[in-house]
């Protein structure tokens, strides 16, 4: 559901998802046929909850959490806190509790239990950690010393890539967009240490004070390391990469995104950027120094345009500068607390409003993303059950079917599109729980010794397993994103929705709940997933993962017409005093949002058919439907966080994810009884899209 559950996931994961442009969140699991309709369990939605003095047609969001947000105020530790949280704070204390087994027990070397025990020990171990204080970075900082080029430091840059850090050239292979058989060798923009480039652009006092905040940063992390660097050059020098990046609206658009062109294009681009040196390290083939294919998919030749004065405009003694930046940066969460604390101070607290730090055993379960996969085998073993897998599959052909009913009964789509749109739906996979068979990464080497060695250890294992996947076919069966976590994806490429174990339990998919609320809040989640099939970006993928427009042109400009106005729609939503949601940024979500919520109560509607469903506490079971997708946005979030989010994350804050939807909902309307509201758009004028 968000971006702060990918930012626990690894850097390997992060390179699969960055190519999952519409990665949601959100996702999962469902009923087929709840167990206890008869007698629905009181909890299903809890009325507590409600804040009795708003009005449902009014402010719905309000209305459904009012009293939830009164009774649950965010802890210190935590940026924003709701129902959605709560299940991934349960999932951190059950891993603590195997994290807590394994570190105790011997076990064959490279079994999951040996990598992930022997990971947690070093990280966990405070004691080493800080009497070897920050001396393992030592040599990194000294190798950029004696760098006497661009070329040398650029082919530095692509060794230390390996390590996990990151600078301008952003390479990793990933789907064939065109090609959804094949891998490609993927080049964009990146090298910046705030969220966003905008962090950079803006000059209001509010973002000056925020980019002396950044400077001062930069600073204190070079005085912990006892190695000077020039924060104001650094800054500057980030600030011309910011001022040619595109920006995230910009990045969206699959279309422009993909520019096939050989090396020698992308040279041209930005003659003096050093590529070559930084290809050669590469290594991106099992055989010989010759790269595996001679060409890219340049995602913002825009950025490499202009990265060319960029070059002409630093020496290299900034640059230098930089990269240790970025070195020391990248360290910060694997070596003493007092360089972890600094972190901290700016990327939590100054930029996100959170008070206090996560414990030591929280921090060290979020540095454990790499082992994604084993972290989730472990998981699965003890905590999920077959029998959910089992529902949740028929709960998604439920909502596949309602997908079709909706398809046919579009008024602004011509039958010819119609076709090629079912053709898409049919072509939908779906995974749930659990990859079918587990990777084996027994070759990697992680020690009960040094944390730091282990984090680089595993950010060049698979840094170099991506590298490698270039001339390999794509394996669909892989999964991108491990099964405890607790959140699902569509990814375009393979056109499939996954829905991880971590996902499949209350508020999702409640088996004690009537079926009307988990239709809501599951199925809403599942046609969220279907429905970032036919977002904005979605739409432009075929029914075999390969970017093809398979629309007529009168269709897709009424699609346009249509996304437009929800683009407008959720533009004039106010977060804070003069903050506001961005409308483009946040289309394919809104879009999803939308889709999956109206998929959900059609879906309902066929699951009861023609039975007559007793109201529960006073709640018609159509309006249940949606008390089941508002109880999963049920949320408080800080400040700092909202305008953080509004600004990077293409997910709209939760209260935009109720009211939107149902605002464009005639059924909404009629299931409340609404004859006006603030939410809601004035009858006939819904945007209606899926
Ligand atoms: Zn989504």
């Amino acid at each position: 559901m968000d971006a702060k559950a990918l930012t626990e996931e690894t850097y390997h994961l992060i390179l699969i998802m960055k190519k999952i442009t519409l990665l949601s969140l959100l996702a999962v699991v469902a009923c087929q046929s709840p167990t206890n309709e008869a007698e629905p369990n009181a909890t299903a939605f809890a009325l507590d909850n409600l804040d009795t003095n708003a009005a449902a047609c009014e402010d719905f969001f309000q209305y459904t959490s009012g009293g939830w947000r009164e009774a649950n105020p965010i802890p210190e530790t935590e940026v924003r806190w709701g129902e959605f949280n709560k299940l991934a704070e349960a999932n951190k204390q059950k891993i603590k509790v195997l994290f807590e087994e394994v570190t105790k027990g011997s076990y064959e070397k490279g079994s999951d239990e040996q990598l992930i025990g022997d990971l947690v020990t070093s990280g966990m171990d405070s004691t080493s950690r800080n009497e070897r204080g920050t001396a393992e970075l030592s040599s990194y900082l000294e190798e950029v010393d004696q760098v006497v080029s661009l070329e040398e430091l650029f082919a530095l840059m692509a060794r230390n890539k390996f390590a996990g850090i990151s600078g301008p050239i952003s390479v990793y292979v990933s789907t064939d967009a065109k090609n959804s058989n094949a891998h490609a060798l993927y080049v964009g923009q990146s090298g910046i240490g705030l969220p966003d480039r905008d962090y950079y652009l803006k000059s209001d006092e509010e973002s000056a004070q925020l980019q002396q905040k950044y400077r001062d940063h930069i600073s204190a992390m070079g005085d912990l390391l006892e190695s000077p660097i020039d924060a104001q050059e650094i800054y500057e020098l980030e600030y011309a990469l910011a001022s040619a990046m595109k920006s995230r609206v910009e990045m969206r658009d699959a279309d422009a995104r993909y520019n096939l062109m050989t090396q020698v294009d992308w040279q041209n681009l930005a003659p003096s950027l050093p590529i070559e040196a930084f290809m050669a390290e590469l290594s991106l083939f099992a055989s010989g120094p010759e790269l595996a294919t001679e060409e890219v998919v340049n995602s913002s030749p825009e950025f490499y345009s202009r990265l060319e004065l960029v070059l002409a405009t630093f020496d290299l003694a900034v640059w230098k500068d930089y990269h240790k930046w970025h070195i020391i940066k990248g360290a910060s969460s694997a070596l003493n607390d007092a360089l972890e604390i600094q972190d901290f101070e700016f990327y939590q607290k100054t930029l996100n409003g959170k008070p206090k730090m996560n414990p030591r055993w929280k921090r060290v379960q979020g540095s454990t993303g790499m082992l994604g996969q084993q972290v989730g085998h472990l998981y699965v073993k003890r905590f999920f059950s077959e029998e959910s897998k089992a529902e949740v599959e028929q709960m998604v052909e439920n909502l596949r079917e309602a997908f079709r009913g909706r398809i046919d009964q579009l008024n602004w789509m011509t039958p010819e599109t119609k076709v090629k749109a079912r053709k898409k739906l049919d072509a939908f996979t779906y995974k749930i729980g659990y990859p079918d068979t587990w990777k084996d990464i027994s070759d990697l080497e992680i020690s009960k010794d040094s944390y730091f060695a282990n984090m680089k250890e595993m950010q060049h294992y698979f840094t170099k397993e991506n590298l490698q996947k270039l001339d390999q076919p794509v394996d669909k069966s892989e999964w991108g994103m491990g099964a405890h976590i607790v959140n699902a994806y569509y990814n375009p490429l393979n056109n499939e929705v996954v829905f991880p174990a971590g996902i499949l339990q209350p508020p999702f998919y409640n088996p004690d709940a009537d079926a009307a609320i988990n239709y809501g809040a599951i199925g809403g989640v599942i046609g969220h997933e279907f429905s970032h099939g036919f977002d904005d970006q979605g739409s432009k993928y075929g029914p075999d993962g390969n970017l093809e427009n398979w629309w007529t042109d009168q269709d897709k400009s009424q699609f346009d017409s249509l996304t437009e106005r929800l683009a407008s729609q959720y533009d004039a939503y106010e977060v804070l005093p003069d903050v506001h949601v961005n409308g483009h940024l946040t289309l394919g979500e809104n879009i999803a949002d939308l889709g999956g919520l109206t998929l959900a109560y059609y879906a309902y509607q066929n699951y009861k058919s023609t039975k007559e469903v007793a109201p529960v506490d006073g709640f018609t079971d159509d309006q249940r439907v949606f008390l089941g997708w508002a109880q999963v946005w049920q949320s408080n979030a800080r400040e700092e966080y909202l305008k953080n989010q509004v600004t990077t994350d293409p997910h709209s804050p939760a209260q935009f994810r109720v009211s939107g939807p149902v605002s464009n909902m005639p059924e909404f309307r009629e299931a409340f009884g609404c004859e006006s509201g603030n939410n809601l758009k004035e009858e006939g004028t819904e945007i209606i899209i899926w």
